[in-house]
């Protein structure tokens, strides 16, 4: 009878494993559907100085439209992208329309755009990069890319090849999410990282704990001791720009200083309105 009430459970567990596939090949089908039809489009978010609160940059963040289903988050999406293999059109897509964009801006603003680590693993980003900015005429000095370590440990010895390649067009890396998951001080020394953003956990928890705190606390440390920069992201509430501005911090990005949105250039200086 065990037995008998195992399999039932394995069978179940199955069918439970192939729905869940199914549905991560049919949003992949989707997804080259909307390459194609060019279903994406691109959100930015401000970031700002600390200190001066002045204008460092925007944040290029993908948003898909998914017929029949409305907008799909990108935490949901790209891993199924990186699955399905169609992360490299969408990459492109975002280089190409990102640059494009920023290339028309009044105001000279940097972008940081995110790169799948999948992407990092291949020499063909650094044509795409060259060429996205011969075709745009966007200053390589404005763009940004933002790669997280998890993409760098699939291949260390090709990110590197490759960062540094795009380094050498004008261009500046920002380690993404920094201090969550694969983290390792070394990467850190070993790459040309311009920048330091601190992941989002550690602001959630910055206000009410002083462990998040002294963790803040040693990392801008480790920034300023590397001369790197730290962008704080996450950023929600006064009490915690407060911390940052106390402790030092850069740059910070977050709700409080504005959200994911399409820039109105008309209002001066230009103001983001809500996605
Ligand atoms: P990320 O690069 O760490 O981007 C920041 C995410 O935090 C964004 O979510 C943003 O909307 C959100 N965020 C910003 N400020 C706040 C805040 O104050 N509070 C809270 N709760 N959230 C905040 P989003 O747009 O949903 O993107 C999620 C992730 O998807 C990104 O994390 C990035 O890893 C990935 N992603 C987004 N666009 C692209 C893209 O074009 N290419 C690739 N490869 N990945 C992308
Ligand atoms: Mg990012
Ligand atoms: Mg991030
Ligand atoms: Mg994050």
């Amino acid at each position: 009878r065990a037995k008998a009430e195992l399999d039932r459970h394995v069978c179940y567990y199955e069918q439970e494993m192939d729905e869940a596939a199914r549905q991560r090949r049919a949003m992949g089908k989707d997804l080259w559907q909307a390459v194609e039809n060019g279903d994406f489009h691109l959100v930015f978010q401000v970031q700002k100085s600390v200190t001066t609160d002045a204008v460092t940059g925007y944040e290029v963040l993908l948003r898909w439209d998914r017929p029949g289903h409305g907008m799909v988050p990108p935490s949901e999406f790209i891993p199924v992208a990186e699955e399905c293999g169609a992360i490299n059109a969408i990459g492109a897509w975002v280089l190409h329309h990102a640059c494009r964009e920023a290339a028309t801006w009044p105001e000279p603003h940097k972008i940081a755009v995110n790169v799948s680590g999948l992407q990092l693993a291949q020499l063909e980003l650094v044509d795409l990069v060259k060429m996205v900015l011969d075709e745009s005429g966007l200053a390589p000095s404005r763009l940004e890319l933002e790669v997280t370590e998890t993409a760098i440990i699939a291949d260390r010895k090709r990110a590197l090849a490759v960062l540094n390649a795009i380094k050498a067009l004008g261009v500046s890396i920002a380690i993404d999410d920094f201090g969550t998951g694969y983290s390792s001080l070394d990467t850190l020394r070993s790459f040309p990282f311009d920048k330091i953003k601190l992941d989002r956990s550690f602001m959630v928890e910055v206000g009410r704990d002083d462990q998040a705190k002294a963790i803040v606390r040693a990392i801008l440390a480790l920034g300023k001791s590397l001369s790197i920069p730290v962008l704080a992201e996450g950023v929600e509430t006064v009490e915690q720009m407060d911390v940052l501005r106390a402790e030092g911090c850069t740059e910070a990005q977050g709700f409080l200083l504005g959200r994911p949105g399409r820039i109105d250039w008309t209002a001066m200086p230009g103001r983001l309105l809500m996605a």
